[in-house]
């Protein structure tokens, strides 16, 4: 997908600051933090744009970034706790359309909504 921020920041065509990454996802500091610590985790192909397009084919990936969540999470120091997040759609308030989640943490979160 050309137009879309995710898919360049995978490429590495607009920085980030990279907290993990491996052949298929990538987690990233979030540019507009809304916690002390908040890093957003992206499969690395444009592989849905949003849950709505989960489907059995591009689970896998999904599968593997919660694999992957507990360790980035202790790296992140996260050990007091942390609230993950997938914003689906305008009443959501999804801004990028290609699936990520947040990682949420570093003080006591408030309600969730
Ligand atoms: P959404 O609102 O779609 O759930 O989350 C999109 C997130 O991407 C927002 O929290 C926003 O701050 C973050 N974001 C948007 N553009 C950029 C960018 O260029 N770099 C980084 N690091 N984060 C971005
Ligand atoms: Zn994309």
């Amino acid at each position: 997908m050309s137009d879309c921020i995710f898919c360049k920041i995978a490429a590495g065509e607009i920085p980030s600051v990279k907290v993990y990454e491996d052949e298929l996802i990538l987690a990233f500091k979030d540019i507009e933090p809304q916690a002390p610590v908040h890093v957003v985790i992206i499969p690395k192909e444009h592989a849905a744009a949003s849950l709505n397009e989960i489907n059995d084919e591009n689970i896998g990936v999904i599968s593997h970034i919660f694999s992957k969540i507990p360790a980035i999470a202790s790296k992140l120091g996260l050990e007091k706790g942390y609230r993950v997040v997938c914003n689906c759609g305008e009443d959501a308030g999804q801004t990028v359309r290609h699936i990520h989640f947040h990682i949420l943490g570093g003080n006591t979160l408030g309600k969730m909504a």
